[in-house]
């Protein structure tokens, strides 16, 4: 017997992540989901929509994870499993009608600005930006006076790398009012905490490289709707455009997201816990950390998360050595557990200054350094990060 569609639905998402995607009880039969390696399947006759067909309309290893991630933002369908999180963005932007505007936040992941970026420069699409954090001015973005209504909204809360917390039901309101399509990367919260379909939007997008899969060996994406008709144009454009997932990439994302509340858990204490004590540290000059009380983002993502996540950004002062890019750069080469290296929600901890990517908007300063907060003892990480700031004093 699997569990019922009911008892299933009453599961805590700790469970979900263990128990969802399991194949059926027979007897003998494997525990886990096998890794299917085939381009195509037998068939005959007239190919229907519930064919497998051919190795880039679906593959059985795509399936239970879709069904995980589904279940886990409390989505009517499966979600669609991508190549990468940057090729679930080009699905999404795939839905906007050509010359449609499309809202985003300044401070988006990199990659998702420079693609809508370069559709603007191509006249496919009108890209505008705004600091997601002000409601009035997204509003004014979404339905400006006497101007063209959006059609899309992007949402980013918090943002990469600046953890600017959006107002979202609000915001996502204000979208619908207009008839646009709300898009949620809910890459940095993990359905774990925070759910944007409960809050409205209509299409939630995952770079599964990070938290879901969890163990920077893998790179993925995925976008989940509780819409028929989106989820049918999403599956259409990923069988056109070709973005789909290797099998034994899926299996792996699968396995990750088994232990995906466990490392939620331990990663956002101890995110919390460094976020405390960098905060009074001489040498950081600002902190940006939804949880902590005096961030500008603390009551909102108190009201709408559940946590505060395990991103958090310091900015580092200068010296007489240099300024506080140099300093960054210095403290990073002084790490010994943390790695420095770009990406984030692994179990390793990860330290970058975001400012080494030629692409990352220069409003983020140039001395600001992100860290994802790994599950290591929190005691080892403080005591690396301790000993690199101190390195920084001689
Ligand atoms: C990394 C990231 C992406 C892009 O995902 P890839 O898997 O690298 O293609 C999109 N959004 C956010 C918030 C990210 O951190």
């Amino acid at each position: 017997m699997s569990l019922s569609e009911e008892r299933a639905a009453a599961l805590s998402p700790e469970t979900v992540v263990v128990a969802a995607g399991r194949p059926d009880r027979g007897h003998d039969a494997p525990v886990n989901p096998p890794i299917v390696l085939s381009s195509t399947y037998f068939g005959t006759g007239p190919l229907g929509d519930h064919d497998r067909g051919y190795g880039r309309y679906s593959n059985p290893t795509w399936d239970p994870f879709e069904e995980a991630l589904a279940q886990l933002e409390g989505a009517a369908l499966p979600g669609l499993l991508y190549a990468s999180g940057l090729a679930a963005v080009s699905s999404a932007l795939s839905l906007v009608p050509a010359g449609g505007a499309v809202v985003m936040p300044s401070h988006s992941y990199s990659g998702s600005l420079m693609m809508a970026g370069e559709l603007a420069d191509k006249g496919f699409l009108e890209l505008r930006t705004v600091d997601i954090a002000d409601t009035d001015a997204v509003k004014a973005m979404i339905a400006p006076d006497g101007g063209k209504p959006a059609s899309m909204l992007w949402l980013e809360s918090p943002t990469n790398p600046m953890l600017g917390i959006a107002e979202v039901s609000e915001l996502t309101g204000a979208a619908h009012a207009v008839g646009a399509i709300v898009v949620t990367d809910n890459t940095f919260s993990t359905p774990l905490v925070q759910q944007p379909l409960s809050f409205g939007s209509d299409i939630v997008l995952h770079s599964v490289t990070k938290y879901l899969a969890g163990h920077s060996d893998v790179v993925l994406g995925a976008l989940v709707t509780s819409d028929p008709k989106l989820r049918a144009s999403l599956l259409h454009h990923r069988i056109v455009h070709g973005g789909i997932a290797g099998p034994f990439e899926a299996f792996l994302a699968l396995r990750g997201l088994r232990t995906l509340a466990l490392r939620i858990e331990r990663s956002q204490a101890s995110a919390a816990i460094l976020a405390e004590r960098l905060k009074d540290h001489p040498r950081v000059e600002a902190i940006r950390y939804p949880g902590l009380p005096s961030d500008p983002g603390y009551e909102r993502a108190k009201a709408q998360m559940k946590g505060f996540g395990s991103i958090l950004c310091i900015q580092i002062s200068g010296d007489r050595r240099g300024g506080g890019a140099h300093a960054a750069d210095r403290l990073i080469a002084a790490l010994e557990l943390w790695l420095p290296a770009t990406s984030l929600g692994g179990v390793e901890s990860l330290i970058e200054r975001r400012r080494r990517h030629a692409a990352e908007p220069h409003s983020v300063p140039d001395n600001l350094i992100r860290l994802s907060v790994g599950i290591e003892n929190v005691e080892d990480l403080w005591a690396d990060l301790e000993q690199a700031l101190k390195s920084l004093d001689s």
